[in-house]
């Protein structure tokens, strides 16, 4: 069975890709938006990717 999680890239590192955890931070604790409401543009950043697709080790190691 092949799992999807939202995902997310910061803009710090555009290269690694984290999974949300919430509306503001990755599970790894990295926080990916800074202000604190949610709008319909962060909704678009949001991408549902196979585990393969996470590049973040953190946030890969804690799904796994
Ligand atoms: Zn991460």
């Amino acid at each position: 069975m092949v799992m999807f999680y939202p995902t997310v890239v910061t803009d710090e590192k555009p290269c690694v890709r984290h999974v949300v955890k919430d509306k503001n931070y990755c599970m790894c604790g990295s926080k990916y938006k800074s202000y604190s409401t949610f709008k319909r543009s962060d909704f678009k950043r949001i991408e549902f990717k196979q585990v393969t697709d996470i590049t973040c080790p953190y946030c890969q190691s804690i799904i796994n």
